[in-house]
């Protein structure tokens, strides 16, 4: 009874407000069995985001129960006369309102009791999941079973059709690819509210449009995933450098590796000034270690540069590992002093950052403004990033939070996906992910750091170097029709196909709705 009263009220709101034609009965006769909340935590829950850069307050939040009530909802946008927005929230980990409306309809799609659970297909290798299952939530249904997904983000908090909406990577991706690269099939409430199941095979256009589309085309309701036998334990290398060149050659010689006998993960950051050792995902560094950090930088302006790689096994096999692991060591310039080294699970590897998270939260430094910048540069204007960026706009400033550097091989990527990456074989990318304090030092505000990433775009843009953003943000259609470049007519047709009155994902800025 209460829900229902809820109910009402929160439709008599949408009326008031976007100024509905539609009777309160009608929406009630929607038959959602999910729950349409008015309720303040709800709605400031899903006016917020990672970021804490941008507000936006929703009218109400679909909790969906099923795929049907997303399809409902959507079709009830788009076939009333004047229309309303509405936007799919994963775990709300965007950065800039990407997952925001105001004045519409958030849908909840991660939450407890939200969707159906994983369903393993241990026999063909695949995992069905909702759309708002989270990673961490993915990867522990499928080790019950042995088995687990290819392609990763460095953290799993985050859900499986927010992450498919981008691409999804880490240092698995060189490998097996993005994450969307391991997804068999989807199923999709497309913008004019149909329920559509997508693959290679079955309304491809779809299918290739949603992977990586910025939540454009539909709402992923299930995704169809990519399982592999799951390692056991993890074998996990970090190496210094002071010379950039030596650092990407090794990057990019461990990513051209075929056969078995290469790394299973290949990333990097770098060290601007040593406060980063004892930052986030830093830990490894364990302050017992002999090797003085700051002395290895000190011929080089003080910038080291970190790889991290990674040699997955089963316990039956660990008797190898040693030497498989030195064998492709050999081959590195790395300082040979540098050499950090530990053994853990496979799972604790996986969800490593999560361990960080829940220090920086007890410290109160987690929940605070993230003005991140992510890029892909081409590999052939690696030298020139690292000179104008790195050397030059933050050399020895405080970076206020991991710069992450590491290459990728473009043929992993499927060019049909909406997602779009520099024009070359191999590109790099580079992480700025910083934490804005209001109370700290005047380099760690959010307006200084805002300011040294547009500093960061305007030397690229005066440089010639044709970055390209990942998880992007613009606020303009003349700067979304650059950075799509040739594929933009493209992602317009399917946006004239798919979502025609431009209901969903208005937060990414992409199209005005048309009502
Ligand atoms: P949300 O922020 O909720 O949504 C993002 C966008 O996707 C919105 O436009 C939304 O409308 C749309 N969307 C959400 N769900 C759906 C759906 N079911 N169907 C269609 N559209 C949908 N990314 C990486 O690739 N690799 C990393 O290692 C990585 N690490 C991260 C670590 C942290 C701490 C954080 C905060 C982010 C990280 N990210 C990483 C970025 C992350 O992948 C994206 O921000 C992703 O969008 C977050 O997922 P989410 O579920 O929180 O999405």
């Amino acid at each position: 009874m209460a829900t229902k009263l809820l109910l009402t009220f929160a439709i008599c709101r949408l009326i008031v407000t976007v100024g509905l034609t539609l009777e309160p009965t009608e929406l009630l006769h929607l038959g959602v069995d999910g729950q349409l909340s008015l309720h303040p935590s709800d709605v400031e829950s899903a006016s917020r985001d990672f970021g804490l850069l941008t507000r936006a307050q929703p009218l109400a939040v679909l909790h969906p129960s099923s795929a049907l009530d997303v399809a409902r909802l959507v079709k009830a946008a788009y076939g009333s006369d004047h229309g309303f927005t509405v936007s799919a929230r994963g775990h709300g980990h965007s950065i800039n309102g990407q997952a925001q409306t105001p004045n519409g309809v958030v849908v909840q799609m991660s939450g407890n009791g939200v969707g159906p659970r994983p369903r393993v297909w241990a026999g063909d290798m695949y995992v069905d999941v909702w759309g708002g299952e989270l990673w961490i939530d993915v990867l522990r249904s499928t080790l019950a079973y042995g088995l687990a997904p290819k392609s990763w983000t460095d953290y799993l908090y985050l859900s499986v059709g927010g992450t498919l909406s981008n691409a999804g990577i880490s240092g698995q991706a060189f490998n097996h690819g993005p994450q969307i690269s391991n997804v068999h099939e989807l199923d999709v409430v497309t913008g004019k509210g149909e329920l559509m199941t997508c693959s290679e095979e079955q309304n491809s256009e779809l299918f290739h449009a949603v992977l990586g589309g910025l939540g454009q085309f539909g709402i992923i309701t299930r995704a169809r995933i990519s399982l592999e036998p799951a390692p056991q334990r993890v074998r996990w290398i970090r190496v210094l450098y002071s010379n950039f060149s030596a650092f990407t050659r090794d990057q990019e010689y461990l990513i051209s590796l075929n056969g078995s006998q290469k790394f299973d993960y290949v990333e990097g950051f770098v060290i601007v000034d040593e406060g980063l050792i004892n930052n986030w995902r830093s830990s490894f560094f364990s302050p017992r270690n002999p090797v003085k950090i700051s002395s290895l930088g000190s011929n080089n302006g003080g910038v080291l540069y970190c790889l991290e790689v990674t040699r997955n096994y089963h316990e039956s096999t660990a008797a190898s590992v040693d030497q498989e692991v030195e064998a492709l060591l050999k081959k590195l310039n790395f300082i040979p002093t540098s050499v950090f080294t530990t053994d853990l699970p496979y799972v604790d590897f996986l969800d490593r950052v999560h361990k960080s998270e829940l220090k920086l939260r007890s410290k109160g430094l987690w929940e605070v403004p993230h003005p991140w910048l992510n890029l892909f540069v081409p590999k052939s204007k690696i030298d020139d990033f690292n000179r104008g960026v790195f050397k030059g706009i933050l050399g020895n400033k405080k970076t206020s939070g991991p710069i992450l550097i590491y290459p990728m091989n473009k043929n992993k990527w499927d060019e049909k996906s909406s997602v779009v990456t520099p024009d070359e074989q191999v590109f790099y990318l580079v992480a700025f992910l910083r934490s804005a304090l209001d109370n700290g030092e005047e380099s760690q505000r959010l307006e200084y750091l805002s300011e040294q990433n547009r500093q960061i775009l305007r030397f690229c843009d005066d440089d010639g170097i044709n970055v390209k953003q990942y998880l992007p943000h613009y606020t303009t259609q003349e700067e979304w029709r650059d950075h799509f470049g040739s594929k933009w007519d493209g992602f317009h047709q399917m946006k004239k196909k798919f979502d025609p009155r431009h209901i969903l994902a208005s937060g990414q800025r992409i199209f005005r709705p048309t009502f």
